[in-house]
């Protein structure tokens, strides 16, 4: 007989990553910074026509530091990618990243030597949104399908590191 069978019914089981997903993709501060004109339609999502608020993003957080969802909102220039990438560092774990547009997921149509070819170059993206630019709907469809990975996938692993620990053991083997 398992442990649960002993367990009266009417009590549900679960786990603390189960517990923690659900809270935190209820409440998810997005960094407040746009890199070129997909940002007006996320700011546009912030606004009352919108309504980001109903997926628990009441405020784009001012500091890195209090973010957990990075929004990378239009094409990232060569010059700004080490910014991106401070930024990124500067916000704690557990955090998640949504590249916003065709621009910011492979470059787009600035095929060149200025344009990051996609800020998976820069940081981890956890969800690839078309468009150019994407509506607000679209980008409440990207948030929705991060809330769905959220609430699945394990807490508390730097992804990163993992990947570069997986790395070192292919290269091992
Ligand atoms: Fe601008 Fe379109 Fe690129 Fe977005 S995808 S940054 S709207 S050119």
């Amino acid at each position: 007989m398992g442990v649960e069978d002993k367990i009266p019914s009417g009590i549900a089981l679960t786990t603390l990553e189960a517990v923690a997903g659900q809270m935190l993709h209820r409440s998810m501060w997005p960094a407040t910074f746009g890199l070129a004109c997909c940002a007006i339609e996320m700011m546009a999502s912030g606004g009352p026509d919108f309504d980001i608020a109903r997926y628990g993003m009441e405020r784009f957080s001012a500091t890195p530091r209090q973010a957990d969802l990075m929004i990378v909102a239009g094409r990232c220039s060569q010059k700004f990618a080490p910014v991106v990438r401070q930024v990124w560092d500067q916000m704690p774990e557990p955090k998640w990243c949504i590249a916003m547009g065709v621009c910011a997921s492979s470059g787009g149509m600035f095929n060149n030597y200025a344009i990051v070819q996609g800020v998976d170059h820069i940081v981890p993206v956890d969800v690839y949104l078309p468009g150019c630019p994407p509506r607000p709907q679209m980008l409440f469809n990207a948030i929705l399908t991060l809330h769905d990975y959220v609430k699945t996938s394990p807490q508390g692993v730097n992804r990163e590191e993992a990947a570069r620990a997986a790395e070192r053991a292919a290269m091992e083997a």
